[in-house]
């Protein structure tokens, strides 16, 4: 991974591929070493419509690494903060209260307080892409459903999905500018 700050993480999901097997959600607790009691992924079930024109939407989901993340913004201790090489949202335990004034501010609902007193979060398993590797719920999930890259590189397949294909954001209105997309 460059550390030029040029990079820009973000995680695209095909809403048509996944089929809600929660590998992902398996393999990030594994990866992670996510408490039980806690995911720091879940999959979402939606049906929508009336009988018997019913359409069910299933994906992966975690937090959305905002740009303009509330939960950063509202950190009393600078805990939560962005990683300038990824441009990911990461929590610095070290310097975590576990006040829970990120968990108020987000949105997503994407955060938890881990046993051990701080809150946690999904990564974008920064490990692994600090290594050149995916995340651990993108190489598992076995329909690939689940794209990570840099929204920076014209070139990456995650900005290939998103030129070519019809894309959304969730809960737009909060204005976090998420990077996070479902592609439909
Ligand atoms: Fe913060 Fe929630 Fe956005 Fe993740 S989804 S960056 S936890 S506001």
């Amino acid at each position: 991974m460059k550390r030029d700050g040029s990079v820009r993480y973000g995680m695209a999901v095909d809403t048509r591929s996944c089929v809600g097997c929660s590998a992902c959600v398996l393999a990030c607790k594994s990866e992670n070493d996510v408490p039980d009691g806690h995911a720091r992924r879940w999959v979402n079930q939606i049906v929508s419509g009336t009988f018997p024109e019913l359409k069910m939407s299933i994906w992966s989901d975690s937090c959305q690494h905002c740009d303009d993340a509330p939960c950063v913004s509202n950190c009393p201790t600078g805990s939560s903060h962005v990683d300038s090489a990824s441009g990911t949202v990461q929590v610095d335990r070290s310097r975590c209260t576990g006040c829970k004034a990120c968990m108020v501010s987000c949105p997503y609902n994407a955060r938890f307080v881990h046993p051990d007193g701080f809150v946690d979060k999904c990564t974008l398993c920064l490990h692994r892409l600090e290594q050149g590797r995916s995340t651990a719920c993108a190489e598992v999930c076995p329909a690939s459903a689940i794209v990570v890259g840099d929204l920076n590189d014209p070139a990456s397949r995650v900005s290939r999905m998103l030129r070519l294909r019809k894309w959304r954001q969730q809960k737009t209105a909060a204005g976090t500018n998420p990077k996070f997309f479902l592609v439909d």
